[in-house]
């Protein structure tokens, strides 16, 4: 797909990752249409209403988000592609001597934004895709993109909700391209390992330490700005489909 005049809505653009996503997409011609439940994220975003529009929207309401594309379709005209990078990564253990049990709350609030709002957006961009004239010579009308983790293949203590989340995504990408196909609409996932963004920057010092020195090369934290650049060859590479993609520096967490 070229990205030159497209549009792509961007979920968790206030931050990290998918804002890394919006200088990417903006940076090669795209318009945005960005999505953040955090005012003061979506605010950061200093760009042009003739290149991106801002939408405030906690993706784990299905009728919200919904509506929210619908909304972006009806300014835009098209949604071409969507890149989901919403989602929280909280630590929590089954059981700690000092806490007690992991709560049934923070388990269903992480599968809830990182799963569930994972599938609402899949589900609510699909349609709009759908009415997006193919692309020729391959007929494409869309691409998805999703936000899985190392974690979903090796959790640490601790990501036993966030891993659990991660796999329910990475297990979807597979039925997700087969039905899509017919349409014309790729669907794949990247799985970061450990990026210097505000998820990790509130770690201890020592903490990021220990999870650089992990990654065999390079050895240091993931830049934002090279999973933007993944976006791009996946949307750019029609032949990438039906995948869970590892961006990590080789990094096997121990
Ligand atoms: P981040 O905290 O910097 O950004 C996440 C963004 O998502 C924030 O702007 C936040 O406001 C938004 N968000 C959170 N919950 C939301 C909700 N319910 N509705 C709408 N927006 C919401 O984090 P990041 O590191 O950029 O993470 C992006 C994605 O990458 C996440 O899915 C995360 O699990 C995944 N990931 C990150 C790393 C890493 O090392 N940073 C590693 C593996 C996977």
């Amino acid at each position: 797909m070229e990205i030159k005049n497209k549009v792509f809505a961007i979920t968790g653009a206030g931050s990290g990752l998918g804002m890394a996503t919006v200088e990417h997409i903006l940076s090669r011609g795209g318009m945005v249409m960005a999505i953040d439940h955090s005012k003061e994220g979506l605010d950061l975003l200093d760009h042009s209403p003739r290149v991106l529009s801002k939408h405030l929207c906690d993706v784990s309401q299905n009728d919200l988000l919904t509506t929210t594309l619908r909304q972006g379709q009806k300014h835009w005209g098209h949604i071409h592609g969507g890149i989901h990078c919403a989602g929280i990564a909280p630590a929590a253990k089954i059981y700690s001597k000092t806490k007690g049990s992991h709560s049934g709350s923070l388990f269903e609030k992480v599968i809830s934004i990182n799963l569930l709002g994972s599938f609402y957006f899949v589900n609510a961009i699909t349609p709009i895709l759908l009415e997006n004239e193919p692309e020729y010579p391959d007929g494409e009308r869309g691409c998805i993109i999703l936000t899985s983790s190392v974690a979903s293949y090796e959790g640490q203590i601790g990501q036993v909700a966030y891993a659990a989340s991660k796999g329910g995504v990475n297990a979807m990408i597979l039925p997700a391209a087969r039905e899509l196909a017919s349409h014309g609409i790729r669907i794949n996932a990247i799985a970061p390992g450990i990026f210097k963004t505000a998820m990790v920057d509130s770690f201890p010092d020592k903490v990021q330490a220990d999870l650089a020195a992990q990654i065999p090369f390079p050895h240091r934290l993931g830049k934002p700005s090279e999973y933007g650049q993944l976006v791009i060859s996946i949307l750019t590479n029609v032949m990438i489909n039906g995948s869970v993609i590892r961006l990590d520096g080789a990094v096997r967490m121990t």
